[in-house]
């Protein structure tokens, strides 16, 4: 069944560490529907990805033409498999394969969660005319995307810009991953959540959200916890800022949403990281202009150049 002939449409797929996010986008980048499935550590994960991605379909009424996804890392676009950090149950998991046979195209792209929020932020969001520029997701997890020389550059495997599991610590604490001190460690929403508990912060709902709020009413355990996880993330950016001598960020995941009790850390440290690298002038910190719909716009723009 096709609702409008006209216009052409396409899956859009974002998986993160705590949820994967679909939707059916038309060509010219509106969201017809969208839900989203938890993933993490969550049972029968494509089970229920399947499922609801078939309600998906059959509640727009249209056909899809294309797919485009973007995962967390690691991932491997030359055999279309994923192995994301937090989500433990799935290793070099054939996501292009299965949603092949799903949607019964051989229309399927991966890229990265935040390469796909790089991809969209440098179309149509904050991006837009920089040639560039380091894109970011912090959220549950933390990553990265590279927009160099007015491409989006992905690197051998896809994973250019695996920012979260850069270590800024030799010798902190060990990272999911195996690697000691990565940046995810210290400035991921739940890792700044628990170093306030560590500290004595307590919440009947111990969640990014609830600790910004706290932050935001004076709590100074509160106030440290995400002054520390803006520092870590600040070291972690001025770290690729220098390699590449690039100075423009742009930063987009439920972090961000906590507004300016976290972004003023931010920027306070950015800079004050930066001014060690003289080449690199003041930081242009940006925030996502796309808010959380940046991953699925993304992908909505990879799955176009199928076309
Ligand atoms: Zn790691």
């Amino acid at each position: 069944m096709t609702q409008n002939s006209a216009a052409q449409h396409l899956l859009a797929v974002d998986i993160g560490a705590t949820k994967a996010a679909i939707a059916v986008i038309s060509d010219d980048l509106k969201i017809i529907n969208q839900t989203s499935v938890p993933t993490g550590s969550s049972e029968n994960i494509w089970e229920n990805l399947e499922k609801s991605v078939k309600d998906l379909i059959s509640h727009s009424g249209v056909d899809i033409f294309a797919v485009g996804i973007g995962s967390a890392g690691p991932i491997n676009i030359s055999t279309g498999e994923i192995s994301p950090v937090n989500i433990p149950t799935w290793r070099d998991f054939p996501i292009v394969e299965n949603f092949s046979n799903l949607i019964g195209t051989s229309k399927v792209k991966l890229c990265g969660d935040a390469v796909a929020l790089t991809l969209a932020e440098s179309k149509i969001g904050a991006g837009q005319k920089v040639d560039n520029f380091l894109g970011m997701v912090v959220s549950t997890g933390v990553g990265g995307g590279l927009f160099l020389n007015g491409k989006i550059h992905n690197g051998i495997s896809g994973n250019a810009g695996y920012f979260g599991h850069h270590s800024i610590s030799f010798e902190g604490q060990e990272c999911t991953c195996g690697r000691i001190g990565c940046v995810e460690l210290y400035a991921s929403g739940p890792m700044m959540v628990d170093s306030a508990i560590k500290d004595g912060w307590k919440s009947d709902n111990a969640n990014f959200e609830s600790l910004s709020e706290a932050a935001r009413t004076g709590d100074p355990i509160a106030i440290q916890s995400i002054e520390n996880g803006a520092k870590a993330l600040a070291v972690g950016i001025v770290n690729v800022l220098e390699i590449l001598d690039i100075n423009t960020v742009i930063v987009g995941g439920g972090v961000i949403k906590a507004g300016a009790i976290y972004w003023n850390l931010l920027e306070k440290h950015v800079q004050a990281e930066a001014r060690f690298a003289k080449f690199l002038q003041k930081v242009d910190l940006r925030q996502s202009k796309l808010s959380s719909d940046a991953g699925l716009f993304g992908a909505a723009l990879l799955a176009m150049d199928n076309h």
